[in-house]
């Protein structure tokens, strides 16, 4: 048995909603991850099989390595059919906000959201959500949104509504968010879970292996090279992986392909904190990953020094600045934050 995660009012409430609904749309942030994507297409194989019309929308491309996904063709994309979406998401009844806690996270969508009379509900795992839906579900020692898509849709009763399709979504999402399992993953609770969705048919292996292991010969020649260029900082427990644009047109770059590289610094004994500056392809900006294990919290430090935020062990922000700026930035960073990352435990 589970336990009562989500408020029993909340539940109640949005099952209100949610008989009254036909019209219903999701969205999630920005660069879609494996997390976002799950907890939509899992919620959406819900609201499809109830009969009700629900749509997907996410404000630019996600990686290839999740449209695999039962439902991903369906996802609409903000940036290439806004008059559309803007369509769906001012006639929707119920907008569900999966897995982003700040309206700025869904990009030019936010506006239509805000501006839609539709009753909106965020379902999420970040600190501190913003107030901008009557039902807020928001969770943070939970480490998916796509764990807390599950644990709605069987408290509204419909556990054996859910599909494999539907399973396979949500289990995706579980996976992404904990690193196949290996970090935010010590609730015991998640492998119930886990065992409830193989008995919807899910192939958990199959979906490992679609996931982490479809990448193409140049992402894991571009991975040896950003390895081989990577700092590390001894005396602060640290290491650095950086990919400027000139280095990604050198491998034929496509968006994805560094999809994870920032957690592979963690694996040297004794680095307990990882960051990834990588110049971005769309807007004039560095963008930052940071990772930690133990209690490191790189979201503080990515509010205080790259404007971001994010999760106790997975953060991220933005740079306006050169490559060299931003590595300067992060060794002042460091300094700042030697003595937690000599902390013990
Ligand atoms: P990633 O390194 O995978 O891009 O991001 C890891 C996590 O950091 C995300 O799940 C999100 O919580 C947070 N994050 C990433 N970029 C930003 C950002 O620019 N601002 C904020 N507030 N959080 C971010
Ligand atoms: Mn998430």
């Amino acid at each position: 048995m589970l336990t009562k995660v989500i408020e029993q009012s909340k539940i109640d409430h949005f099952t209100k909603w949610f008989d009254r609904a036909d019209k219903i749309v999701i969205v999630s942030h920005v660069g879609p991850d494996g997390d976002a994507i799950g907890s939509s297409l899992g919620l959406w194989h819900f609201f499809s099989s109830q009969g009700k019309t629900a749509n997907v929308i996410v404000p630019n491309a996600f990686p290839d390595f999740l449209k695999w996904m039962p439902g991903s063709k369906d996802i609409l994309l903000y940036d290439r059919y806004k008059e559309f979406a803007d369509k769906l998401i001012a006639e929707a009844d119920v907008i569900c906000c999966l897995d982003f806690n700040a309206i700025h996270r869904i990009d030019a969508m936010g506006d239509a959201v805000l501006a839609s009379p539709a009753r909106k509900i965020l379902i999420d795992h970040h600190l501190h959500p913003e107030d901008f839906c009557k039902i807020i579900i928001s969770h943070p020692e939970i480490s998916s949104t796509s764990e807390l898509v599950f644990r709605l849709i069987c408290r509204m009763g419909y556990f054996s509504d859910i599909s494999r399709e539907g399973a396979e979504c949500i289990y995706t999402g579980m996976m992404t968010d904990t690193g196949g399992f290996t970090y935010n993953s010590n609730n015991r609770e998640i492998y119930f879970i886990i065992s409830e969705l193989l008995s919807k048919g899910i192939d958990k292996d199959e979906i490992y292996r679609r996931v982490f292991n479809t990448y193409s010969e140049s992402r894991l020649r571009l991975m040896g090279y950003v390895l081989s260029q990577m700092k590390v900082y001894p005396d602060y427990h640290a290491a650095l992986i950086s990919l400027t644009k000139a280095e990604q047109s050198q491998f034929d770059y496509v968006r994805g392909d560094s999809e994870g590289f920032v957690n592979i610094p963690l694996s040297i004994k004794g680095v307990i904190f990882s960051c990834f500056l990588r110049e971005d392809t769309e807007k004039p900006m560095i963008k930052i990953s940071l990772r930690s294990v133990g209690t490191f919290p790189c979201n503080q430090l990515a509010a205080e020094f790259f404007g971001g935020g994010g999760h106790l062990n997975a953060s991220g922000g933005e740079f306006y600045g050169t490559m060299d700026e931003a590595r300067k930035v992060f060794e002042q960073a460091l300094e700042k934050y030697k003595p937690l990352l000599n902390a013990k435990g």
